[in-house]
């Protein structure tokens, strides 16, 4: 018996070889990654140019701490990051993954906060539902009561406002006043919370595993910025699963042109090569913390040569093969064809998302909006059926408030017309099995 574990016990086939969108068993049993890990691995796997890369990082150099060098391997990830993100945006603190960098993203605002001399600011607003991490802190944020509930007595929660999930509500995504009305509900809450003691507001443009690809409504996140500035309150943009060209452009909040004071970034940025994240935060916030004595955190392996060798050399090759351009056109396609599976197939409820971020919801009732029964664990159950066929794809039960089962479909970028067949195809199959299993 494995003497590994991890949220449970269960044994998977042993991982062999993976190569673009494909990856195979110790039984030479092949899968389609329909997930990317999850919504990991954005460029696919075993791309040439990284491995080159990180050989010539490891016979370099692999570990130099940041007290005594700085390397060129992470000089340069962080000027080609930098190069990435909204203007001003260019100073670049590294980590090992997503709920580091949301740690450090909340630190980096409350001691901007210290340093100007608004010291009473330190709550943190974010959505529920929502997922920003597992450490204590990052978890204070997340808005998912079955991950949270069993460690509320040893972390200060955090106050949240309702995700705009406007497909359940019955308001048309697309109009205005509908991101207008969700965005108001973060003023509210605010003025509730008193407007002198909030922080930062923390937001994934395009939700990942806990709303399943929701797109933030017209308007939504352009009100959101004008919220934070009226209150004087940070924005930080969590695109840890959004980033790195998932959506189709560079960071999610691109679509919109809203400028956010922190991004905090991991998955596609490693792309599964190394375990790599950063903050890029504002240079006005930074410089305070710096001449007021210096950023109070830090991790061992921050800037780590090997992880930033890989993460540049991941960058390049989105930029050399396009990625970005493709997961729009690929996503379109994607999207599309998810819609026809909801045509023939009654227990899909709703289809969303943008770029290569796609989701599927099951509903036993469209009209009501229904969810299935929460005994059948249909999301699970799902992903299980699907992987027989050799497909993975992502799945999670909502949680909070409305219940809900959603499949991720979010393959690597390098996606073409080819994959996608394959992909509905194991979709359709399994939806077949699925309604067969369910049905009374
Ligand atoms: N933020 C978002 C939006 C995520 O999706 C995740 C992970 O799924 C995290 C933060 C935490 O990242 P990690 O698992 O690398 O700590």
């Amino acid at each position: 018996m494995s003497k590994l574990f991890y949220q449970g016990r269960g044994r998977k086939p042993v991982l062999d070889q993976a190569r673009g969108v494909y990856m195979w068993d110790k039984n030479g049993r092949r899968y389609l990654d329909g997930s990317s890990g999850a919504m990991v691995c954005n460029i696919g796997h075993s791309n040439d140019h990284v491995l080159a890369a990180m050989q010539r990082q490891m016979e370099k150099s692999t570990f130099g701490y940041r007290l005594h060098f700085e390397t060129e391997a992470s000089e340069n990830m962080a000027e080609k990051l930098a190069e990435k993100m909204p203007e001003g945006l260019d100073r670049v603190f590294f980590v090992s993954g997503g709920s580091e960098a949301v740690e450090s993203a909340m630190k980096l605002a409350r001691q901007y906060a210290l340093a100007v001399g608004q010291g009473e600011r330190w709550k943190i607003i974010s959505r529920t539902p929502s997922y920003h991490g597992c450490t204590l802190g990052a978890l204070a944020t997340t808005g998912y009561t079955t991950l949270t509930a069993p460690f509320e007595p040893m972390m200060r929660v955090m106050p949240k406002v309702p995700a705009p999930r406007a497909y359940l509500d019955g308001l048309d995504p697309d109009a205005a006043a509908t991101g207008r009305h969700y965005a108001d509900m973060l003023a509210r809450r605010i003025e509730e919370e008193g407007p002198e003691n909030v922080l930062a507001f923390i937001v994934e443009p395009i939700g990942g595993a806990s709303t399943g690809a929701l797109v933030s409504p017209a308007g939504y996140l352009e009100r959101v910025r004008e919220i934070c500035d009226q209150y004087g309150i940070l924005l930080i943009l969590d695109e840890v699963m959004t980033g790195a060209g998932r959506t189709g452009a560079f960071l999610g909040v691109d679509h919109w042109g809203v400028r956010p004071d922190i991004v905090v970034m991991s998955k596609g940025i490693g792309s599964g090569y190394a375990p790599l994240g950063a903050m890029v935060a504002d240079r006005r916030l930074v410089e305070p913390v710096l001449d007021a004595g210096g950023f109070a955190h830090g991790f061992t392996y921050a800037g780590n040569p090997l992880a930033c060798a890989a993460g540049l050399a991941v960058l390049e090759e989105i930029d050399r093969q396009d990625l970005c351009t493709n997961a729009a056109a690929m996503g379109e396609k994607l999207l599309a064809r998810l819609n026809g599976l909801m045509q023939r197939h009654e227990i899909i409820g709703d289809v969303r998302g943008k770029g290569l971020l796609t989701a599927f919801e099951f509903m036993s009732d469209r009209s009501t909006k229904a969810p299935l029964p929460k005994q059948l664990n249909a999301h699970q159950r799902f992903v299980d059926i699907a992987y027989e066929r050799g497909l993975i794809v992502y799945s999670r039960r909502t949680r909070d408030g409305v219940e809900g089962d959603h499949i991720l479909v979010c393959p690597p970028l390098i996606l073409n017309e080819g994959h996608i067949d394959e992909i509905i195809e194991g979709l359709d199959e399994s939806l077949v099995q699925f309604a067969q299993e369910i049905a009374p």
